[in-house]
């Protein structure tokens, strides 16, 4: 089986070394794998994404030096594929509309069992206030939730297999992991009609990923992205989370540490292998 790996940005502002070490860690290990790297622009939240960063996104790569297949698939393309997948889930009386608010979710979830994990992989987990609710009234003012103890009820012995540096082997997932630590996950989130989790995982498949390359700040989101790939029938890529780059504070890069974009040591006169070697590649 041919090896692809793929880089897949948001357009929500400019790339960071972080984003130049993933791009070029997953373009490197294709070429070493005699595989292919793809390129994804993962454009769905359609408020922060700009058609001006996604132009910045494909010149600073091709300046990096990487290259693609073309034409690059861009999810805000593929609501409809979305749709489908989330309808099969519907099908299989796993989902259900959500009304709650960021701070009714607060106010809901202020007292959690003593010792439960406030917060997963997908923000703040769910206190279960809209569960059970029919998706025959949804409204267009409702998210999309999975019913994690639904979706889990006849969950199989699931793994995944990690090939990154830092948590290598053979990860388990447990229905008890999945219903405590991640909770009911939104699967569309309002007015969107989809949501990263769902999106990423039809992307992955229909794009034939056979290894899942980003930072290892998205670990954990691996979890969902299984449970997902089984209860949707499909292919369970092998995952490789890289180390992150961080200031020298030691915090991760964000999009708003503009100083560090990528532009910015263009313009300063670095090049492509000085990237390289400030992010230790
Ligand atoms: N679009 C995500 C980001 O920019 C990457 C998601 C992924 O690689 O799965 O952080």
């Amino acid at each position: 089986m041919t090896y692809l790996t793929r880089f897949a940005p948001s357009p929500t502002g400019p790339l960071h070394l972080g984003h130049a070490f993933s791009a070029l860690t997953a373009f490197d290990r294709a070429r070493a794998r005699d595989g292919q790297f793809l390129l994804r622009i993962e454009d769905i939240d359609q408020s922060r994404a700009r058609p001006e960063w996604e132009a910045q996104i494909l010149d600073d790569l091709r300046w990096l030096g990487l290259d693609w297949p073309k034409p690059v698939l861009r999810q805000s393309d593929r609501l409809a594929r979305y749709r489908a997948a989330l309808d099969q889930l519907t099908e299989m009386g796993l989902t259900y509309p959500c009304r709650c608010n960021r701070a009714d979710i607060e106010r809901a979830a202020s007292a959690p069992q003593e010792g439960a994990p406030k917060f997963g992989p997908d923000g703040r987990i769910y206190p279960g206030t809209c569960r059970g609710h029919p998706m025959s009234e949804m409204t267009e003012q409702d998210a999309i939730r999975l019913d994690m103890a639904k979706a889990t009820e006849e969950l199989p012995s699931l793994t995944f297999h990690d090939t990154g540096p830092i948590n290598p082997g053979i990860h388990p997932i447990t229905r008890a992991h999945l219903i405590h630590a991640v909770g009911d996950i939104v699967l569309a989130r309002r007015g969107m009609g989809t949501s990263y989790h769902l999106s990423v995982v039809v992307d992955d498949a229909d794009q034939g990923i056979t290894e899942v390359t980003r930072g290892a700040d998205l670990f954990d989101a691996t979890y969902i992205h299984v449970l997902l790939q089984n209860l949707l029938g499909l292919p369970k890529p092998t995952s490789h989370h890289h180390r992150l780059i961080r200031d020298e504070a030691g915090h991760r890069l964000a999009k708003r540490d503009h100083a560090r974009a990528l532009s910015k040591y263009r313009a300063d006169g670095y090049s492509p292998t000085d990237i390289r070697l400030l992010v230790g590649l």
